[in-house]
Formats: structure tokens, C-alpha cells, sequence
């Protein structure tokens, strides 16, 4: 059977042989450490799985939901933007249910996007922003995210047949995989290079609770003019813990919502009633879940970075995200292999985010402090094995 032209052009998967010799290992009865996907160990919050627990019970919550999210579930997700961000959302207008941001991310360029219109990709990144632009028969067009600029974006740099038929820009802070973190003055550029060129500005912020060191996030609705361009996407996946549960929503300019929401109801119907209804519990529930949560990546990510610093590695002590984004001295594919056949520890090659991710690999602080340290243990040995070949 002949593949779509569209599903050929997809990237191809690039970790099958790693894969394959993460299988081989545990069939060896050998141990893995498994720093790879960026899927929290730590708990749903109880008051979540309770409210979850009472709602599947009420038999008016077996039936189709509405396409936008009940509308306590959008008032409690503008209760959230007061509350976290200092931001207000119409929650009639301006906020709109997703079952988790990744559906709502895939389905925004086949709202907006037509054949050989650009969207605007960060490199490295999530995947989906490039894979949906394909779906939907534009043209990605990548946007290479440095350390020297602190893997934020240069709008100079795009030329300019190339924003003139531009129709989305993706920009996602704090970012995965760098865990870098975005400042106002990028934030306004951002803006005001979308309102001039007619662009949308779509955010993901599915790591803005997760963040260290009395940093916060600042949500792109704060700031002046915002609201003509901007769709924020929000995940309760990292927030709560909640990843299996497909939940987040996206607020912002309404028109741009409208359109999201008309591509969702011809495909999707919703998000499950009382999934809405435990998310409502966790959106304006304690906020000490969320502290609890960061502290404890905070502890994690500094027990691995200043190991992993000891081992001679190049890398940040990040301010957010999960995640620690690490420089090394080769191919991040054969480096990812070395280090799994080595070690047993399972790590993300960075060409796995776009090519401006080579030279790089990413690891998932989502095991405990203990096995962290194991694993940082490990790559301190690692290290030295590399340096006396
Ligand atoms: C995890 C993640 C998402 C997806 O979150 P869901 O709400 O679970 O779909 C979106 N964007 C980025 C950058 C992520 O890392």
C-alpha cells in the first residue's frame, strides 16, 4: 500500500537501533536506567485521583462532551491564569479544552496552514511542531536555537520570501530539550515581529510550572498586544503528573482558537467529562503539588549536573524543565549508543530534536535522587574511559 506523499515526507525514526539494544539489555537480564522520555515518575496528586474517582461514577458524564470544554473547566483554567500568571482570559471566549497540548499543537497548522505556507520551527525541538506543518502541507522552516544566543531565536536571521508567506511561529520556553528559558525583551520581539508579518504566535508552555530557583515563567498573554497574535498552549501532563490522563487547554486571540476548535470538532469529540472534572480539581487546587514537584527536580537536576560538570562535561545548571541538555564531544547518536552499551543508562540523542541538536544529548531527571546519582556515578566512569582511548 502507497503511503500518503505527505506521511513519506515525515522524518524517519531514528532510534530503532537504540531501541533494539535497550531490549537486548533488559533480555540479558541487565540493568537500565532509563533517562530517555520525558514522562514524570512522581505521583498524580491525590485530591486529582479522588475527584477523578467521584466524577466517573455520575452516569451524566458517560455521554460526548462539548467540543470547547465544560465551561467550569474553562473557569477554572482562567482561574489558573490569575491565579499562576497574573493574566486574565475570557473563559467563554478565549480558552478552549485539548486533550493534551500535543493534539491541540498537531491540529493548529491544518487550521491555518495551506499548501507551500511556511510555519516557523525551533530547532532543536518537539517534533510535533515540524510533523504536524507536514500534515497539513506546509513547509517547515527551521529555526536554529544556539548556545551562543542562549537557544533563543533570531527573527533577522529568516529571510524574508520566507516570512512573507509565514503562518505560524512555534516558540516553546521553558524549552525542550535545552531547558533554556526565554527573556521579556525576546518575548515583546517575538510579538511584535508576528504582528508586523502577519503571523501567529503559537507558545508551548507545557514546562511553565517546572521551573527552579524562584524563576517563573512568564506567560506571552502578560504582555502588551499579545492577545492579536498569541495562542498559549498549556499541559497538565508535567504540571500534575497527569500524562496518561490527555489533558491540557489553549487560550489566547479568539479567532485562532475558533479556528483550532473547527479542524477538532470535524475529528475529535472531546475530552472526557470527568477527566475535565479532575483537571478542575487540579487547576484550582493547592499550589504546594506544583512547589513540592519543582523542588524536588531542582534537587535532582543539581545532584546530576554538578556530577556530570565533575565528569568534564559542558552544561547548564538549568532554571526549568525536567531536563538537562548536555554537550559531548561526538556524534549524540554513537555517544547515546557507547553510553547505553557502557552503562545501562538510556539517554535522548540530540539529532533526535532537528540537526542544530547534534552535539548534544538530553537526559530526563524522572527517576529518584538515588538512581540519578547511580546513573551520574556511571558517566562519571564512562568519561574517563572515553578520555584514555
Ligand atoms: C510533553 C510536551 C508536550 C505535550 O504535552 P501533553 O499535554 O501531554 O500532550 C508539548 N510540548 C512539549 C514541549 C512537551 O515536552
Amino acid at each position: 500500500m502507497q503511503l500518503s506523499s505527505k506521511v513519506k515526507k515525515l522524518p524517519k525514526y531514528l532510534f530503532a537501533e537504540i531501541d533494539e539494544m535497550k531490549r537486548k539489555k533488559i533480555r540479558e537480564g541487565k540493568k537500565v536506567i532509563d533517562l530517555g522520555v520525558g514522562d514524570p515518575d512522581l505521583p498524580t496528586p491525590k485530591h486529582v485521583v479522588e475527584a477523578m474517582k467521584i466524577a466517573v461514577e455520575k452516569v451524566e458524564r458517560q455521554k460526548y462532551p462539548s467540543y470547547e470544554g465544560m465551561l467550569s473547566f474553562r473557569v477554572a483554567a482562567s482561574e489558573f491564569y490569575r491565579r499562576r500568571k497574573g493574566v486574565k482570559v475570557d473563559p467563554e471566549k478565549e480558552v478552549i479544552a485539548l486533550i493534551g497540548s500535543k493534539e491541540g499543537i498537531a491540529h493548529l497548522p491544518l487550521a491555518f496552514v495551506d499548501n507551500g505556507e511556511y510555519v516557523l520551527v525551533p530547532d532543536p525541538g518537539y517534533p510535533v511542531y515540524h510533523a504536524s506543518t507536514i500534515l497539513a502541507g506546509g513547509i517547515p522552516y527551521h529555526i536554529p536555537l544556539k548556545a551562543e544566543n542562549k537557544f533563543l531565536p533570531n527573527f533577522e536571521e529568516i529571510p524574508e520570501e520566507v516570512t512573507r508567506k509565514a503562518k505560524i511561529l512555534f516558540l516553546n520556553y521553558p524549552n525542550n530539550p535545552t531547558a533554556a528559558v526565554i527573556d521579556k525583551e525576546k518575548i515583546k520581539e517575538a510579538i511584535d515581529f508576528c504582528i508586523e508579518k502577519k503571523i501567529i504566535l503559537a507558545h508551548d508552555a507545557a514546562y511553565s510550572e517546572i521551573t527552579f530557583d524562584n524563576y517563573r515563567a512568564p506567560s506571552f498573554l502578560e504582555f502588551d498586544n499579545s492577545f492579536e497574535v498569541t495562542i498559549e498552549f498549556n499541559s497538565l501532563s508535567k504540571t500534575y503528573n497527569m500524562t496518561g490522563w490527555r489533558i491540557g487547554f489553549a487560550c489566547g486571540n479568539e479567532e485562532i482558537l475558533r479556528g483550532l476548535l473547527k479542524v477538532k470538532t470535524n475529528i475529535d469529540s472531546g475530552v472526557f467529562e470527568a477527566v475535565q472534572e479532575a483537571a478542575i480539581a487540579a487547576l484550582t487546587g493547592r499550589d504546594d503539588v506544583i512547589e513540592q514537584n519543582c523542588r524536588i527536580f531542582a534537587e535532582r537536576r543539581k545532584v546530576f549536573v554538578e556530577k556530570l560538570r565533575e565528569a568534564g562535561f559542558e552544561v547548564e545548571m538549568p532554571k526549568a524543565t525536567f531536563y538537562v541538555w548536555c554537550k559531548v564531544e561526538m556524534n549524540s547518536i554513537e555517544f547515546v549508543k557507547l553510553l547505553l552499551e557502557k552503562t545501562g543508562i538510556i539517554a535522548t540523542p540530540g539529532i533526535g530534536f532537528g540537526e542544530y541538536g547534534e552535539g548534544y544529548v538530553r537526559f530526563a531527571m524522572t527517576r529518584s535522587i538515588e538512581v540519578l546519582r547511580e546513573a551520574a556515578e556511571k558517566i562519571l566512569e564512562f568519561s574517563k574511559s572515553l578520555n584514555k582511548k
